[in-house]
């Protein structure tokens, strides 16, 4: 097994990635909960293939539980999903000793951890990631968040977990299109800070990236934490782990978050970004060559599609990130090298487009 601790400065966590740590969760609960119940917030999907075997680890360690299984998808992650689940654990009489336990994806992380922030104010919880987006990216960093009709994740919180549990195995029953949705994180992780992890996914088979999704994750994790630790409240470095995402956000929103999945929007994000900054001298010559390839690889896009430029200037000037007239944007001056740019308001189109 391998764990890493999240040292923050009013708490610290493990992450423990193994193989089949699934099948043994009640063992690594009992270890630090000496509460009696736990509600399980999960997804349907998720539940239906995975929920028998974490039912049966948690009981035979004796804790009673409660299943709360969501509809799939981000179009639950809303306030009143998020009302129906207090519901159910009011009726649960979970209380402040007890334990949430999120098995599933982004979304159900992000729901079940802002349920967790807020129910009772504040209960513990844990998280046991399944997509491959969840496993290296949102379970850790204590994002939580429900989106509004207005936008994605604007009713949140920062709420860590006290524990997360990642079983490399689940992937296997990820929809291709979803695992490489993952992918492209794992693709902005090596760009921003590990080349020698964007030589190994290039040169990597089918098999052999199976074969090492374990240490991957584990290498992702370790940028995400130090980068974490460094800025737990997202208002300096963090911003590094944004390469790509400020274009990915605005196409995501373009197209009603349907045509393009987040990491799709991602990968786009990071080429278009990349092609430019290289035309302008800022970015080594070849880096968005060997980003097409990587990205080509997963079933990624990278081109921009056809839309309305104006309006795609105008979502990445209102980001939430920017600041009075100029934005911060992050580019790679080579492959595992990042930086960050103040550009104008009006510089839009030209790093972007
Ligand atoms: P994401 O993790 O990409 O943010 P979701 O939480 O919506 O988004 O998960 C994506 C989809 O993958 C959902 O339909 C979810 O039910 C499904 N899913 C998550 N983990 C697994 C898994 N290990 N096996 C099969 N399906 C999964
Ligand atoms: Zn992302």
């Amino acid at each position: 097994m391998e764990s890493l601790q999240v040292n923050l400065k009013h708490k610290t966590y493990q992450v423990h990635i193994k193989r089949g740590i699934t099948k043994e969760l009640g063992k690594h609960l009992r270890a630090q909960c000496s509460g009696e119940k736990v509600a399980i917030i999960t997804d349907k999907n998720v539940y239906h293939i995975y929920g028998k075997q974490v039912l049966q680890t948690l009981n035979s360690e004796g804790f009673e539980t409660h299943v709360i299984a969501i509809e799939p998808g981000e179009k639950s992650k809303t306030l009143a999903t998020l009302n129906d689940v207090f519901g159910e654990l009011v009726r649960a009489k979970i209380s402040r000793r007890d334990l949430i336990l999120t098995l599933g994806g982004g979304v159900v992380g992000d729901l079940g951890g802002f349920a967790a922030a807020t129910f009772l104010r504040g209960i513990p919880y844990v998280q046991v990631p399944t997509s491959l987006l969840a496993q290296v990216d949102s379970s850790i960093g204590g994002k939580v968040a429900v989106d509004l009709p207005y936008g994605k994740n604007l009713i949140g919180s920062f709420y860590h977990p006290d524990a997360v549990f990642i079983d490399p195995d689940v992937l296997e029953t990820l929809d291709p299109r979803e695992f490489n949705n993952g992918m492209a994180e794992v693709i902005k992780y090596s760009c921003i800070k590990d080349r020698q992890l964007f030589e190994e996914l290039m040169s990597f088979s089918k098999d052999e990236l199976t074969d090492n999704i374990d240490r991957i994750i584990f290498k992702c994790l370790t940028i995400k934490k130090n980068v974490v630790e460094e800025d737990e409240t997202d208002r300096g470095s963090r911003m590094m782990l944004n390469f790509g995402h400020t274009l990915g956000h605005a196409i995501e929103k373009y197209f009603n978050y349907s045509k393009y999945a987040h990491g799709e929007a991602v990968a786009i994000g990071m080429y278009q970004v990349t092609k430019n900054s290289e035309s302008m001298g800022l970015t080594e010559h070849g880096t968005s060559l060997m980003l097409k390839e990587l990205l080509s690889k997963h079933s990624l896009p990278h081109q921009m599609p056809e839309s309305d430029a104006a309006q795609i200037v105008e979502t990445i000037a209102l980001d939430k990130k920017s600041k009075g007239k100029s934005i911060d944007i992050v580019l790679l001056s080579s492959i595992g090298e990042c930086f960050i740019k103040n550009i104008c308001k009006d510089e839009v189109a030209k790093y972007f487009l």
